[in-house]
């Protein structure tokens, strides 16, 4: 059985991949050529919601997230009208779908059934993909509720992501990754609730996006206060970033001796793409 999960969809640098709104567009018409086609689908980002509605789909509604590509409707071009319950179209009527599912404060609910992830892995993010994950096996699959979720719990890296490694000085650093600006945002939120030292290491090839003005779409603004480290072969960017942004920090390309030079029990280093590959050879 084949069976697409979709989970949001926003911008990626400027010179990776398409437009949001074409690739929605193109989704859409996946679903449209395939009606029978199984979809677990996020109710809560407008694209998705467009792109799997003539699809037979199974709705989760994971809640608000990154909506800076979701101002206008993707069917009708009118501003949406966003509040607490999600978004609604003022020109044509389209609006979140209903939803069996819904993620709410780390837990799973249907029917009055409440199942909390508990996940190792932190974020948000991590708890909506792992939502997603669990309806789909659950649901389309049949894999008992209690064996899907240890098999999410079981989960403590993926590929490297949030692998801890030590300082010499014994202190543990949690290494994560971030891609696009979607992505920076939910890691930051995470992270600005912590009371770690936070390094952001940035480079600018290929896999990162050559284009480095989408430091400009990232609330780096989150870290003010903190003890923070601009790092990567693009650090002279994210500290020019980081000026603009009010937050003190200091200037070291390498993302581990900036971790080092950092007071705080622990540190946080977000990297993009190749400064997070470079990390994961280094330690496995
Ligand atoms: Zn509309």
């Amino acid at each position: 059985m084949e069976l697409l999960v979709l989970g949001n969809l926003s911008r990626d640098q400027l010179d990776r991949f398409g437009e949001v709104t074409s690739v929605a567009e193109r989704w859409r018409a996946v679903a449209e050529a395939h009606p029978g086609l199984r979809v677990v689908a996020n109710a809560a980002d407008p694209h998705v919601a467009h792109a799997a509605a003539p699809a037979a789909t199974t709705w989760v509604d994971l809640g608000a997230g990154w909506r800076g590509d979701a101002a206008t409707c993707p069917g009708c071009g009118a501003l949406l009208d966003w509040s607490a319950d999600g978004f609604t179209c003022p020109g044509c009527g389209f609006a979140r779908p209903e939803s069996p599912y819904r993620l709410h404060d780390g837990a799973l609910s249907r029917d009055g059934e409440v199942v909390p992830l508990d996940l190792a892995l932190p974020g948000r993010w991590n708890r909506a993909n792992a939502a997603l994950a669990l309806v789909a096996a659950v649901e389309h699959f049949g894999v008992p509720l209690d064996t899907a979720l240890g098999a999410i719990r079981d989960v403590e890296t993926v590929a490297g992501r949030y692998r801890t490694v030590r300082l010499p000085d014994g202190r543990p650093v949690r290494i994560y990754l971030a891609k696009n600006p979607a992505g920076w945002t939910e890691v930051l939120e995470h992270v600005a609730r912590r009371d770690s030292a936070v390094v952001v290491a940035v480079n600018a090839h290929v896999a990162d996006g050559k284009d480095p003005s989408w430091l400009w779409d990232v609330p780096y603004e989150l870290l003010r206060g903190r003890a923070v480290a601009a790092a990567g072969e693009r650090a002279l960017d994210v500290a020019v970033r980081f000026r603009y942004a009010e937050v003190d920090h200091l200037l070291e390309p390498h993302p581990m001796r900036a971790a080092e030079r950092l007071a705080g029990d622990e540190v946080d280093v977000v990297a993009s793409y190749t400064q997070f590959l470079a990390l994961h050879r280094r330690f496995g």
